[in-house]
């Protein structure tokens, strides 16, 4: 395996293995250790290109230090991410994932993110110990997406009060981009309070599930921005706010899973308040996941009850970053960068 580092700027390691005998092209990148040891998920995706991969584990990385820090796990933020199609997975591939996550000798923990799941990890963790989200019978803390949703669904509530002076959702609908293992359950969650659910997918089983069990509404990838809806849950890949499709949406709040939902911070958070949308700051809302896995890291191991009681201060960690964008005229990803940095600061180095 060749394992070439990549300098950048603001990341304490990056670097690229590519080993020819399982076909592993894979990126790791750790962004800032200053709050504890990087954990952040292992995605794989068919990116058009290297570049393309290395990017999206260096934004996803940027994003894991702002959500720790926020969420106060103790730990510090990376991210990798394996170029490959869903249907070329092999435990071989895997298995040399572990080899490179090694090689990072603790710097980096991995865990599932999209495409990857906790039988992936097992063969990952044939050559690493630093994996976590393993199965609860392995000792881990098992699969982290209900616990996201859980995140996300609390958080949502909260953005619904900033929004429309209610927590309350019933008659409320949602358009949720992507009901895939965090969509779903969210969509799930909202639908059990009264909730009407629309949902776009490109995958048709994810659509025929949500469309048969949670009586949705569909639409066509492309028409999930402009649907009339209350709230516009983003829950597939980033970047789906940006210059094209805000001016199209019709909702009061956005309120999703997905990670780095903004094409850019800083524009597409003011475009946003500037319409009079409410926006959940990505990495504060979805914080749920990592959450339950940081709890494998407490002294004792996991304990479910422990993660529960924290993953539901998502709420008010929601509510008083809108209360401090309202009160100072910022927008609301402004007001949770605040908070990251000041409990990154705290520690010593900023990010
Ligand atoms: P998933 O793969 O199970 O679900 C994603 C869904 O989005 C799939 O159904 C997929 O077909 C769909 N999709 C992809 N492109 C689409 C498009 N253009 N339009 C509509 N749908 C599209 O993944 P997941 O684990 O549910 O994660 C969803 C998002 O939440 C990702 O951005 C992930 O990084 C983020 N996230 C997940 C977790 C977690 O615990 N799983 C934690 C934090 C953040």
């Amino acid at each position: 395996m060749n394992i070439t580092l990549i300098p950048v700027d603001g990341y304490e390691r990056v670097a690229k293995a590519e080993d020819p005998d399982s076909g592993l092209v894979a990126f790791i990148a750790v962004h800032n250790t200053t709050l504890g040891p990087a954990l952040g998920g292992l995605r794989l995706w068919n990116y058009d290109s290297h570049d393309d991969a290395l990017t999206d584990a260096l934004r996803l990385a940027r994003g894991m230090t702002f959500k720790s820090s926020v969420a106060r796990t103790g730990l510090g933020g990376g991210k990798s991410v394996i170029v490959a199609k869903k249907e070329d997975k092999t435990p071989a591939l895997f298995e040399a994932m572990g080899r490179f996550v090694d090689s990072f000798e603790g710097l980096y923990t991995t865990a599932e993110d999209v495409n990857v799941g906790i039988d992936d990890l097992v063969s990952v963790s044939k050559h690493t110990k630093f994996v976590s989200g393993l199965s609860r019978e392995m000792g881990g803390s098992g699969n982290p997406s209900p616990y996201t949703a859980l995140g996300c669904f609390e958080g949502l509530k909260a953005t619904a009060l900033e929004a429309f002076g209610s927590k309350d959702l019933t008659g409320k609908v949602i358009a949720v981009q992507g009901p895939g293992s965090v969509g779903y359950d969210l969509a799930r969650m909202c639908k059990d309070v009264g909730a009407k659910i629309i949902v776009s997918d490109v995958y048709q089983p994810n659509i025929d599930r949500a469309e048969k069990e949670l009586g949705a509404d569909v639409v066509a990838p492309d028409d999930i921005y402009a649907v009339e809806c209350d709230i516009y849950a983003p829950c597939a890949l980033g970047a789906t706010l940006n210059d094209k499709t805000i001016p199209l949406l019709t909702c009061k709040a956005v309120a999703g899973a997905a990670n780095n939902q903004l094409a850019d911070e800083n524009v597409h958070a003011k475009m946003l308040k500037d319409r009079g949308i409410v926006y959940a700051p990505d990495y504060v809302i979805n914080a749920g996941g990592i959450i339950n896995v940081s709890v494998e890291f407490h002294e004792g191991g996991y304990n479910e009850d422990v993660a529960l009681k924290k993953i539901h201060n998502i709420d008010e960690a929601l509510t008083e970053i809108y209360a401090t964008a309202r009160d100072k005229d910022i927008t609301t990803h402004d007001a949770a960068q605040q908070v990251a940095e000041a409990n990154l600061a705290a520690e010593g180095v900023g990010a």
